[in-house]
């Protein structure tokens, strides 16, 4: 790996260049650069080197991103496809006048698409590998506590048992393309802003595959492939959530050519829980105690995840307080120990009562009038409106 230089100083502009500036820059330099035209040893990392810059410095949110964090910053989040795809040949060199002036898309088609360069497009489709399948899984927050062996069936390719994958009827075998002898492209001649040069594009008859077969296998229509529903049985471990995922090696759709299978990744759901809200690993639920509990203290029964315990409400407790029930939450997926629960108590008001129990609030409430007598909010008021009427 050599270290990259400064894409401004590459393209030879200031800093604060704009953008009419910079894309200057680019074209003269492409011009001068390009393979096609510049013979010269390293004139294609050249060619490269600026493209990137321009590729970077044109586009404000890549510009921002670069000036921001230098090379790591862009590293970390664009390929050079990326990078290259930005660059609008037309754009650029649209003006030169070849070919009707259009239709060159961008850079990377040119460069790395049209297979000129050091990019070039790999004949004949090999051995591919399958694709990486997705299951979505709802579990409950039980199941997310404590973790559990889930079962479950998905729908994936495997190659046809018929014709071992080929696609080929038994007995026969696929053989070379006619169009392309086999090697999965065609080439032609184009024209480009930077002259005419050969572009390779993929065979139309074979579709790239390099082989065609004449007489299709009966069970999968020439495809290769057979759909299959296969029961899947995974370890869920304790603590998983909402978005977790969880790859099941292999048990993606099947490889082509004799490629390797593609991954199977399933996606957790929590359920909504009638109970308990889910903050983190701690739990949090709200429990009705009723007066006489909150002012005598009392031991009331909650529910955990893991069945009923017992909380002891001291006596004077305020409505709203928080218990903290430890370790009664979430084992964490990282192994750095378990939540705990948290309970917060709500004081009930009755909304029907009992003869009886009537009498005794009556009775509660002639003690705390007596209680609150010459000191009671009203009896400020009453003193204060004497006051000033006197
Ligand atoms: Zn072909
Ligand atoms: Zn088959």
């Amino acid at each position: 790996m050599t270290t990259k230089g400064d894409y401004y100083e590459i393209l030879g502009v200031k800093k604060d260049a704009g953008k009419d500036e910079i894309k200057k820059a680019y074209r003269k330099l492409a011009l001068k650069y390009h393979p096609d035209k510049n013979k010269e040893a390293g004139a294609e990392d050249k060619f490269k080197e600026i493209s990137e810059a321009y590729g970077v410095l044109s586009d404000e949110k890549k510009r921002a991103q670069y000036d921001r964090f230098g090379h790591a910053g862009i590293d970390s989040r664009y390929s050079q496809e990326d990078i290259f795809k930005n660059i609008n040949v037309d754009d650029i060199f649209g003006d030169l006048g070849f070919g009707g002036g259009g239709g060159f898309g961008s850079i990377f088609d040119i460069f790395f698409g049209g297979g000129m360069g050091g990019g070039r497009r790999r004949a004949k489709k090999g051995p591919r590998r399958g694709a990486d399948l997705q299951y979505r899984l709802n579990i409950t927050l039980e199941q997310a506590a404590r973790g559990f062996e889930a079962k479950f069936s998905v729908k994936r390719h495997e190659p046809c048992p018929t014709c071992s994958g080929s696609g080929a009827k038994p007995g026969t075998s696929p053989k070379s393309c006619p169009s392309c002898k086999g090697s999965g492209q065609i080439q032609s001649a184009r024209k480009t802003p930077f002259g005419a040069f050969t572009t390779v594009s993929t065979c139309s008859t074979c579709k790239g595959e390099g082989d065609v077969i004449d007489v299709p296998c009966e069970k999968c229509r020439g495809t290769g492939i057979h759909s299959k529903t296969e029961k899947i049985s995974l370890k869920i471990p304790p603590g998983v959530d909402t978005g977790t995922h969880l790859r099941v090696s292999g048990k993606g759709d099947a490889g082509e050519k004799g490629g390797p299978a593609g991954d199977l990744y399933v996606v957790i759901n929590v359920k909504h829980h009638p109970v308990f809200e889910r903050h983190g690993n701690d739990i949090y639920m709200e429990r009705d105690i009723s007066f006489p509990q909150a002012a005598l203290g009392s031991k009331v029964e909650v529910p955990t995840l893991t069945g009923d315990v017992k909380l002891k409400v001291p006596a004077g407790t305020q409505p709203g307080t928080v218990f903290r029930l430890r370790g009664k939450g979430i084992k964490s997926l990282h192994g750095r120990g378990t939540g705990d629960q948290q309970v917060r108590v709500r004081v009930k008001v009755p909304k029907k009562m009992s003869q009886e129990e009537k009498i005794l609030i009556e009775r509660l409430r002639e003690i705390e009038g007596s209680k609150d007598k010459g000191k009671g909010i009203f009896s400020q008021v009453d003193q204060k409106l004497k006051d000033k009427f006197k």
